[in-house]
């Protein structure tokens, strides 16, 4: 089969067996395209028998893939990065229709996801290998082995706001270590897995081995419930990821990754690059209309800098900031996801103001000429709020920086802790001692010290305290998409017994 990008998405937005397909479902949910905020699709809703259908044809085709040698997956995962790399800008265009994110953003996200499958696949055979014990009495009496075997099928769960990378990150890992897959992405940006299906198709997975079922909260549950769904892999909010640990125990217990929410902090001592600070707070804050997890919407400025730096911020925002039609090539800032989500960002914005905060630029919607009817949000900078605000609380996911100022070290590290959540963190300074010293300190499971949303796929990704549990992108998470068996081997003659 060859892979051609879909012209709409009539061919069905389930993935089975190898190809693009429907069901029939009483219930049904709008798929609406955010960069003109229309309904574009009706999507049948997966009930709990076609989450059964599907799981159990991953579970069939997961043995003869898992029997596979790591190096022959590997070979095909390469092929998979090929034809990403291949068809980069149609899946691009794909991205921005599917999520409103700006072609410049959604391109970064194509070229990371090939690498994603170029790591696992190179990885694969060097990282899936058992070790050989020693054991008293020397390898004359006893040996023991281990191997690293697949769980079977993995029920895999994502969130909206990078849909083909999210697939990606979850399904690369999977793939190389002989699981199949179950994916269910977000319905509000349900076309990139079906896309990345047929592409998976086209390099050779084998059919049955990646499947995609749709649906909201009830075919989640389906999934994390299902006694032949092995391991759980969540991207999402906290409360979601709650309940996605806990179903995942209700029938049979199940290992769970969860990626989750986050509410993180930016440092900026006042010994900075004010200029280096500003670019630093910008990628921290703007990218993806801020709907990025690792964003740090509280950025802590000491003092002596405060002046310089909010200045610096609110020009370069005003200089850069395009909000616009997220398919032309100078637009840096497109749609939000839709309109719920954008009036739960002007609601953070207004409490804030209730709350004592200074809008200093942008925080309102914005109808650029051509896509007038998506959910456009000109990207707020706030100060003048207090660590108690609501916005200052909570997970805001929206284009909002909050200036917080602070006075020493101490401080400022016990105020940027001061959270259930913990997934990135970041420090500004010229001093590099105090660099380290404060990465060692913030409870984050990324600290970025004088940059800030760097994302390499060999590096650990994921969350301290409520942020979550487990890592994608490294070494590690190939090892965690397997089970470790241990084999004991007596090669002597005969066997005794101690009684
Ligand atoms: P969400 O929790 O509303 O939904 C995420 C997914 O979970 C969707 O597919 C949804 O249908 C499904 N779901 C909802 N309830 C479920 C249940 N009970 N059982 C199983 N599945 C269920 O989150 P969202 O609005 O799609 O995404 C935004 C959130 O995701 C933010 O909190 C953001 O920080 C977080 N996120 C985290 C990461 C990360 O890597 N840490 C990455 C992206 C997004």
């Amino acid at each position: 089969m060859v892979f051609t990008a879909p012209s709409d998405l009539s061919g069905g937005l389930y993935f089975l067996n190898g190809k693009r397909t429907t069901v029939e479902a009483s219930e049904t949910f709008d798929v609406i395209e955010p960069r003109i905020g229309k309904v574009v699709a009706q999507c049948p809703k997966a009930t709990a028998q076609i989450v059964d259908e599907y799981v159990k044809v991953a579970s069939a085709a997961q043995p003869a893939w898992g029997e596979t040698t790591a190096l022959d997956r590997g070979k095909v995962l390469h092929k998979v990065a090929d034809l990403i790399r291949e068809h980069a800008e149609e899946l691009a265009v794909w991205e921005v229709k599917t999520n409103g994110k700006p072609i410049y953003e959604a391109r970064c996200d194509i070229a990371s996801s090939a690498d994603t499958f170029d790591f696992f696949g190179g990885i694969a055979t060097a990282v899936l290998q058992g070790d050989s014990l020693e054991l008293p009495g020397g390898p004359s009496q006893r040996i023991a082995y281990t191997r690293r075997e697949p769980y079977g099928v993995i029920g895999c769960i994502g969130a909206w706001n990078y849909p083909f990378q999210t697939c990606v990150w979850k399904v690369a890992p999977a793939l190389a270590a002989g699981n199949s897959v179950v994916y269910k992405p977000s319905p509000f940006a349900p076309a990139s897995p079906v896309l990345l299906g047929e592409i998976l198709t086209a390099a050779g997975v084998p059919d049955g081995v990646y499947n995609v079922i749709q649906g909201e909260g009830e075919a989640g549950i389906a999934l994390c419930e299902h006694q032949l769904v092995a391991k759980v892999s969540f991207t999402g909010s906290v409360a979601s990821g709650e309940a996605v640990q806990r179903q995942s125990a209700t029938k049979n217990v199940k290992p769970v990754t969860l990626e989750l929410g986050g509410k993180s902090e930016l440092i900026i001592f006042d010994d900075s690059n004010v200029q280096s600070a500003v670019a630093a707070a910008m990628l921290a804050n703007f990218l993806n209309q801020g709907q990025v997890c690792t964003n740090a919407t509280r950025v802590f400025v000491q003092r002596g800098i405060l002046a310089s730096f909010t200045e610096a911020i609110v020009k370069e925002a005003n200089e850069k900031l395009k909000v616009g039609d997220p398919l032309l090539e100078d637009t840096r800032v497109g749609a939000n996801i839709n309109e719920g989500h954008l009036q739960r960002i002007l609601g953070y914005v207004e409490s804030a103001k209730q709350e004592g905060g200074v809008v200093l630029r942008g925080g309102e919607r914005v109808h650029p000429e051509g896509v007038e009817g998506g959910a456009y949000f000109d990207p707020a900078i706030i100060t003048g709020l207090t660590d108690e605000a609501k916005a200052v609380r909570e997970e805001i996911f929206g284009a909002c920086m909050l200036i917080l100022p602070f006075d020493t070290e101490e401080e400022v590290i016990a105020r940027a802790n001061n959270t259930t959540y913990g997934l990135a963190a970041g420090v500004f300074s010229g001093n590099l001692a105090r660099g380290h010293r404060v990465a060692a300190r913030l409870q984050a499971g990324t600290v970025f010290i004088n940059t800030y949303n760097d994302t390499e796929v060999n590096v650990p990704f994921g969350g301290f305290k409520n942020s979550g549990h487990g890592r994608e992108n490294c070494i590690d998470t190939l090892r965690a998409h397997t089970q470790t068996k241990a084999i004991y081997v007596n090669v002597q003659d005969t066997t005794e017994h101690c009684f």
